[in-house]
């Protein structure tokens, strides 16, 4: 028997209320496997009361019975996985279901120094990382310097590998203004015996993940970050230095492109982001901007706690992102926070120099000359909790005409039907189309 994996990505710049979406679509999945970004990436996910935040496990491990992958795309900061598996421990949830590719790159300290250095002489061209040391990885992945989760495992490999590349990293620090030095021997001592932590959990995920397709089980695989901060399709380069695409499911894990048939796209119901870059549906700060930042919307980096800039939905981006991905259905969230507003936009075009276009530009400069041109929708009320969970109980049908037609709307700007809907932070606050 042949089953097919399901991808789940952000349409948007991350922070789309994926962990959510993932959590839900998990419950018929064997295997729930991340395949891009690091410990930059960071889900939020409320069961009941509870809030838990994952910067590498996948949130699927909440489910108890799910194998939690972390595939060879992701890169792996080991001192901060040891520390989200003694979290998940202290508080009752069992980790022997996790398994961390033996190919998947590990961050190591001297990424994080790099990543604040560098990002300080890019000035005003800086991506603004989460400095978490990522992008340094990813470097030195591309540029077969770095080490593997499998080179933590043997002493001799991981001491013969440190050799060649601790003295390269300190003369690149140094000359990037860096004071500290990269002590090979101390390098060699903490990352062997997280090796020896952790090594009970690497493994060949890419054959496990095909093997659990070949026997008929379900995958779900979940993208970190969001599709306009992709390296190849994002606004570059304000955006991160992994592949978020559906596309990068099958590099970042290790399987067949023909065995995803499904991609999900989660759009949140307005755009935020944090960092900087252009963005051409910005809502300059008035109470328009607050009330999407604060009003239910908690729009702070969940790894970096910054503020979010926010702005209305923007047409020929999920358009892009459309094209990049090939979703098959959306996800869309925090619909219950454009509540309360009167009126509503979503950018259906730009004007770029006096001519109207639905795409969107690759040059920056163009992007910054967009300006956006809109269409109105009406608002509708606000929802307190117990409105929430009548409309949710009872479906599509409940909600709001007005959120409705904004709903249908947007499906037919991007072309995709719309399996869920959420109106909420919690599990059950989610509307499902059954798409
Ligand atoms: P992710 O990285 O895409 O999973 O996004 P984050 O976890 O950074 O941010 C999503 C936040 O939005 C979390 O705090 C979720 O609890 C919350 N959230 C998700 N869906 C909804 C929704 O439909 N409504 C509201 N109000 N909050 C939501």
């Amino acid at each position: 028997m042949f089953m097919p994996a399901t991808v789940v990505v952000g349409a948007q710049f991350g922070d789309e209320g994926k962990g959510k979406v993932v959590d839900c679509l998990a419950e018929r999945a064997l295997v729930v496997a991340r395949f891009n970004g690091g410990s930059n990436a960071g889900h939020t996910v409320k069961v009941g009361d509870k809030a838990f935040k994952f910067h590498l496990i996948p949130s699927g491990i909440l489910h108890r019975d799910k194998v939690c992958v972390i595939g060879n795309g992701v890169v792996v900061d080991p001192p901060l996985l040891v520390e989200e598996l003694r979290d998940l421990e202290e508080r009752g949830y069992p980790t022997e279901l996790l398994r961390v590719s033996e190919r998947a790159h590990v961050v190591m300290p001297y990424h994080r120094t790099l990543d604040a250095l560098e990002e300080a002489l890019k000035g005003d061209q800086a991506a603004g990382t989460t400095r978490r040391g990522i992008g340094p990885a990813y470097e030195d992945k591309a540029a077969r310097v770095g080490l593997r989760m499998v080179d933590l495992l043997d002493e001799e490999v991981l001491r013969e590998k440190l050799r060649v590349v601790a003295p390269m990293k300190e003369r690149l620090l140094r000359a990037y203004g860096g004071k500290e030095a990269v002590d090979q021997g101390r390098l060699f001592e903490e990352y062997s015996a997280l090796g020896a932590k952790l090594r009970d959990y690497v493994c060949d995920t890419s054959a496990l993940v095909n093997e659990a397709l070949d026997g008929g089980r379900e995958v779900l695989l979940e993208g970190a970050q969001g599709s306009l901060i992709d390296v190849d399709f994002g606004i570059y380069p304000y955006g991160t230095s992994s592949s978020c695409i559906a596309g990068g499911a099958c590099a970042g894990v290790g399987i067949g492109p023909t065995r995803i048939t499904r991609v999900v796209g989660v759009v949140k119901a307005f755009t935020s982001r944090v960092g900087t870059g252009p963005f051409p549906t910005e809502i300059p700060d008035n109470s328009v901007a607050d009330h999407l930042r604060t009003t239910g919307g908690g729009e702070y980096g969940t790894t970096t706690g910054r503020p979010r800039r926010v702005g209305w939905l923007d047409g020929p981006m999920l358009r892009l992102s459309h094209r990049v991905n090939g979703f098959t259905s959306l996800a869309v969230t925090k619909m219950d926070v454009l509540g309360g507003l009167k009126k509503i936009k979503v950018c259906v075009a730009y004007d770029l120099g006096g001519k109207r276009t639905t795409e969107f530009p690759a040059s920056t400069k163009a992007l910054e000359a967009c300006r956006p041109v809109y269409r109105e929708f009406e608002g509708w009320d606000a929802m307190d909790q117990e409105e929430v969970r009548r409309i949710a109980a009872r479906g599509y049908a409940a909600l709001p005409e007005e959120a409705r037609d904004y709903l249908a709307f947007l499906s037919e700007l991007v072309g995709v039907p719309i399996e869920k809907v959420g109106i909420g932070p919690g599990r059950e606050d989610t509307i499902d189309l059954g798409t």
